[in-house]
């Protein structure tokens, strides 16, 4: 979104404005209306997963690099360690059409219903092949779900002052286009929910996948409201050089950077943003594709820097007293749910998060 020269004119501007008027009133509309905001009983902890999360159907899994059913083995890792009864996950509902309106235009919508635009974006070639209506069952469907996920994950967070979904982050797909096995926008989502139903209206990103997050990006390029942290390797996709203009500390980490550095960079670039901007809510994208070995991310940060960065970050949150939402986004190797795992059992041990008692009878 570009401002209107003054050589518009005034009834180009004023129209504009009504336009744009329309838009948020219809938006603010859809996201009272919304059932994704639910309310979640003390009895469960913000976790959040449902088994629809998990994309595996004729051999979808093996066809693709990623380990597409890495959201719920983090949850079996977690219940099989004894941090976590599986009736305390909070399961979150699918967002609807409607609710994807929020963001997405229609016409962006109507492009997926052509699955050669979801092999695309998926980056599943044969994916192209299928008809629709399977594509929307076993691949949008568990992506709509995690999006439910993120946007519940807001609410959660406000209440409990941190909530994890163990999914989302889909941080390459802005209101209209989307891309890199990101579908919908659900950080964008999830943010403007934010705005209507906590009523807030100043939201930090902090966002620590190895790539570029070119949708938030473009979603929120002039809107002030948010402050957007991105510390990725400017050596991989995207590539999207416009967004970089949008991103408030734009911190980049060349390929082989290795754990020291890259957690000294983060411990810079934290204290800089506590000092830039005063959120009422952190958007954490804990991609983990920054691990060593990660063929996509090719930086060399070990399983313990993940901890170390995660940690950081929610203490960051906790020390300002500011609810924060983590998402698990990017890094599919099979490596990747255990350190993520392991990096949530880490914030139980710190208690920056409260995980119940798996024994506890309620
Ligand atoms: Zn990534």
């Amino acid at each position: 979104m570009s401002a209107i020269p003054s050589s518009t004119g005034v009834s180009a501007s004023s129209s504009s404005t009504t336009s744009k008027n329309d838009v948020e009133s219809l938006r603010r509309e859809r996201i009272l209306k919304s059932k994704l905001y639910f309310d979640v009983p003390h009895s469960k902890v913000p976790l959040i997963y449902s088994p629809s999360y998990d994309i595996a159907f004729l051999g979808f899994e093996k066809l693709h690099p990623f380990d597409s059913s890495k959201w719920g083995r983090i949850c079996r890792f977690l219940v099989a360690d004894g941090v976590l009864d599986k009736k305390h996950i909070v399961e979150p509902l699918e967002a609807t059409k409607d609710d994807l309106l929020v963001v997405h235009p229609e016409s962006y919508l109507n492009s997926l219903k052509s699955s050669l635009n979801v092999s695309i974006i998926i980056e599943v070639p044969p994916v192209a092949l299928l008809p629709n209506c399977l594509v929307q069952q076993k691949v949008l469907s568990p992506f709509r779900m995690q999006v439910g996920g993120t946007i519940l994950a807001s609410k959660l967070a406000k209440e409990r002052g941190w909530a994890i979904n163990v999914g989302g982050g889909f941080h390459h797909c802005s209101a209209g286009n989307g891309g890199g096995f990101c579908a919908y926008a659900d950080i964008s989502l999830c943010i403007h929910f934010a705005f209507v139903r906590l009523n807030i209206s100043r939201v930090m990103i902090i966002d620590l996948d190895a790539h570029q997050g070119n949708g938030h990006e473009n979603d929120f390029s002039d809107d002030r409201r948010v402050y957007i942290l991105d510390m990725y390797n400017p050596g991989i996709y995207p590539f999207d050089y416009e967004a970089r203009r949008y991103i408030d500390q734009k911190v980049e980490v060349t390929s082989g950077t290795a754990t020291n550095e890259y957690l000294t960079k983060l411990d810079q670039a934290l204290e800089v943003a506590g000092r830039m901007f005063n959120p009422e809510l952190v958007v954490y994208n804990a991609g983990t594709d920054i691990l060593d070995g990660d063929p996509l991310g090719r930086l060399k940060v070990s399983p313990e820097g993940i901890i170390s960065r995660d940690e950081k970050v929610f203490r960051f949150a906790r020390d300002k007293n500011i609810p924060l939402v983590m998402l698990t986004s990017g890094g599919y190797m099979k490596s990747s749910a255990r350190v993520i795992a392991d990096s949530i059992i880490n914030l139980s041990g710190k208690s920056l998060v409260d995980l119940g008692s798996p024994s506890e009878n309620i």
